[in-house]
């Protein structure tokens, strides 16, 4: 008789809170024969949470090419091998992708356990378009290589998303707005899902007086979200009301300038309001 061949688990594992383990990834890591983690200390703790016990695999992005063929000779013996990594979905800038790759090219079932992802995460909140959107991951660390990377997704029209540390938000945003101009709304979205979750949003400039002001926000983790590309004339009539509120600000609390301002130029109120505080009309409010 056929042995039946091992499935590889891709476990989407809480990239904060610890209650976004969903019961499927719970049930999937207590059932599995062996569980390929990128540290093995941050997974025994996760499961030591939810009191389960399972066979660990370091499996990172050093040692990947050694241990895989271990792996997919644990699927061919029969075994079921989950994958995880230290926080949210596998292969999102995390290890595993040669693993599942090599698993799929070899003819393995591969079954995606959804969970949390910070870029979604982000995304689902930051009232920038979901509609599209360019996930770019980690950008260069140098000013230089930084500044040519961003050029090459300035004329994307879907949001840009990018996972950044937050102490090397500052830098970035200055680049941000040196590279794609300083009109582009960017929402800053930081430790989501913890204690201290805070969304941030306006232009990149004003971003940087707000972290500069308050050093904690240059703290934890970052997901940072860039308005797409406007085509040439939304950005004329953008500029056109973003002009007559200004002026309106400067005599009346952003709300009653808000509601003039959509009398004289059609624009949308909750838009016109959001547009205000990012431009940091709102103080006399
Ligand atoms: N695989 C993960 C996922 O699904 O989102 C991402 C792993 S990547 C190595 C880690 C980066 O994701 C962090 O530097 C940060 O940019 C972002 N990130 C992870 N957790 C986050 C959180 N709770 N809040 C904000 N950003 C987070």
């Amino acid at each position: 008789m056929q042995q039946q061949r091992g499935v590889l688990y891709v476990v989407a594992t809480p990239i904060g809170n610890l209650a976004d383990m969903t019961e499927r990834a719970r049930t999937t890591l207590a059932v599995v024969d062996l569980v390929a983690a990128e540290d093995t200390r941050e997974t025994l703790r996760l499961l030591a949470h939810w009191g389960l016990s399972a066979t660990l695999v370091a499996y990172h992005d050093h040692n990947e090419s050694r241990v895989a063929p271990t792996l997919l000779a644990a699927l061919e013996a029969g075994r079921s091998v989950a994958l995880v990594s230290d926080a949210g979905t596998p292969l999102i800038n995390d290890p595993g992708y040669s693993l599942v790759a090599a698993a799929r090219e070899q003819g393995f079932s591969v079954v995606p356990v959804p969970g949390a992802n910070a870029a979604i995460c982000a995304l689902s909140a930051a009232g920038l378009p979901s509609d599209r959107f360019l996930f770019l991951g980690f950008p260069p660390r140098t000013q230089s290589q930084r500044r040519a990377w961003l050029a090459a997704v300035a004329a994307e029209p879907g949001t840009l998303i990018l996972y950044e540390s937050a102490k090397r938000a500052l830098a970035t945003l200055a680049d941000l707005g040196a590279v794609l101009g300083e009109t582009r709304r960017v929402v800053l979205a930081r430790e989501l899902t913890k204690r201290f979750e805070t969304f941030l949003s306006g232009q990149p400039q004003a971003l940087i007086e707000r972290l500069k002001a308050n050093p904690e926000q240059q703290l934890g983790e970052l997901v940072m979200l860039i308005e797409g590309r406007r085509c040439a004339s939304d950005q004329l009539e953008i500029a056109e009301q973003e002009r007559v509120l200004r002026i309106l600000a400067e005599a009346l609390p952003l709300r009653q300038a808000v509601d003039l301002a959509s009398r004289v130029t059609g624009a949308k109120k909750n838009a016109l309001y959001r547009r205000g505080l990012d431009l940091g009309l709102g103080a006399s409010d």
